[in-house]
């Protein structure tokens, strides 16, 4: 069982000597019940800020008009929060007042679910469980506080945390509080793009990250953080899948081996699949052309919608867009354009991303399958180990070279000459020298001007 550490001990101790009561509260005390590893540990207490930090005058006063400061001590985090009450809340995101209360049960009952809302008294390790949280955890049931519509018309990120912990934990919601997000979700729309983007992410970390969006997806919460990936539900694929172009979304990012953007790739990497469907009449099965291409387009948006970084969204986009490939006895010259079209900084990931995408389809996926991948991946070592110029900068010149030789300034031409240069080198790695580069050099820059007409 997950110990307290011995610095929480000696923060209740303190607080207690002076006559201040503390309890341990929230997610540490569920993960220590469900014996899961806890992050940060969190102390509630009747002391007011002010108190807590003459107490502790190294604490960091992490948010002083909510009762929190922060603790550092061997390298960990301890939040200190002092007991507050319910609020009310008008904008459906944070409480219009914060007010102390010297009240545990007061303070558990603001608490969003049951399983959050267990303290630990920490001289007497008793629990205090007002709300039946001990039971719900062993019963593998997030259940809110109280009136579960209620609590989700209060705060709007409730209901996402709710999906969240369905996969992070792989506990069910109980029933009024599943029934409760689809008439609330007026308030889970007021949630910012950040809080929702930062869940995502925690849902990402799942061993079934698919548990949190089959819920989101059934009660609506996904019709408005991300609808174009509702278009493939129910959609049937053709005789290479098992599973409607939803449910194999579903898998892949299940089956994905990878941080939380690779797995968010894998959730999006088929979504330009409904928008390309077309039926054959020649194989009389549906086609989905030019879908990594769509899907990338369709990709980007939604990446800005949720406020990903822009190098986590290109990561993201990239993917998508280069997902398809099919490996079969490629040539060496094919395999060097592969890696420079995806990028040798994005191989990792797509091998990734491909193997899940294999292991997504469901019953009809055999491990067999994977052999093509293999086969690619020690192409690629090979190619790699023989020091191939993949990129522009791996030419044995660079754009100063041909500005000195071409006699122009830095721009487009010069970056085009680069380009037109390492299409010549991936055709024929022998070309990468500088004499015969820089001869070529210019050919390649009148051609430019010609087509260009400059
Ligand atoms: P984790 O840290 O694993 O994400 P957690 O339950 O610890 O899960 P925190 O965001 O760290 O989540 O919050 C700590 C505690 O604060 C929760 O356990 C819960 O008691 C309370 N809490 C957090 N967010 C809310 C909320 N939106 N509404 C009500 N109570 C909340
Ligand atoms: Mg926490």
């Amino acid at each position: 069982m997950t110990r307290v550490p011995d610095d929480v001990v000696a923060i209740c101790e303190r607080l207690r000597a002076k006559g201040k009561r503390a309890w341990i509260v929230g997610g540490c005390v569920r993960n220590v019940l469900i014996d899961k590893p806890v992050a940060d540990w969190d102390v509630a207490t009747d002391a007011l800020p002010q108190e807590l930090m003459k107490l502790f005058p190294k604490a960091i006063p992490t948010g002083l008009q909510h009762g929190t400061v922060t603790i550092v001590a061997s390298g960990h985090h301890y939040e200190l929060t002092t007991l507050r009450g319910e609020s009310t809340y008008t904008d459906g995101r944070r409480p219009d007042a914060v007010h102390f209360v010297d009240d545990i049960a007061a303070d558990l009952a603001r608490r969003d679910f049951t399983m959050n809302a267990i303290a630990v008294d920490p001289a007497s390790g008793a629990l205090i469980d007002p709300f039946g949280g001990r039971k719900d955890i062993d019963a593998k049931t997030v259940r809110a506080v109280g009136k579960a519509v209620e609590r989700f018309s209060e705060d709007g990120l409730r209901v996402l945390r709710a999906a969240r912990f369905a996969a992070t934990l792989e506990f069910e919601l109980d029933p009024e509080t599943l029934g409760a997000i689809a008439p609330t979700l007026d308030t889970f729309r007021k949630v910012s793009a950040e809080r929702v983007r930062d869940e995502w992410v925690k849902t990402m970390k799942a061993p079934q990250p698919s548990r949190a969006f089959e819920i989101m997806r059934q009660t609506g919460i996904l019709a408005i953080t991300c609808p174009e990936l509702l278009e493939g539900v129910g959609m049937e694929q053709n005789k290479w899948h098992a599973l409607d172009v939803w449910k194999h979304g579903m898998a892949c990012m299940d089956a994905c081996v990878g941080d939380p953007m690779l797995r968010i790739a894998a959730l999006l990497h088929d979504v330009g699949k409904p928008r390309s469907r077309a039926f054959s009449d020649k194989t009389q099965d549906w086609t989905f052309y030019d879908h990594d291409k769509i899907g990338a387009e369709i990709a980007f948006p939604i990446a800005t919608r949720l406020k990903l970084s822009n190098d986590e969204r290109d990561r993201v986009v990239a993917l998508v867009r280069h997902h398809l490939f099919h490996y079969d006895a490629w040539s060496d010259q094919a395999v060097r354009r592969w890696i420079k079209r995806v990028g040798p900084e994005r191989l990792q990931d797509l091998y990734a991303l491909n193997e899940a995408d294999l292991r997504g389809k469901g019953p009809i996926f055999k491990e067999s399958d994977l052999a093509a991948l293999a086969l690619l991946k020690a192409h690629v070592e090979k190619v790699l180990a023989e020091g191939a110029a993949l990129t522009t900068r791996d030419l044995a010149i660079d754009g100063n070279d041909l500005m000195k030789v071409l006699g122009l300034p830095r721009g487009r031409i010069i970056g085009q000459v680069l380009e037109a240069l390492l299409e010549v080198v991936l055709a024929d790695p022998a070309q990468n020298e500088r004499e015969a580069l820089l001869a070529r050099a210019k050919e390649a820059a009148a051609q430019i001007q010609g087509a260009s007409g400059g």
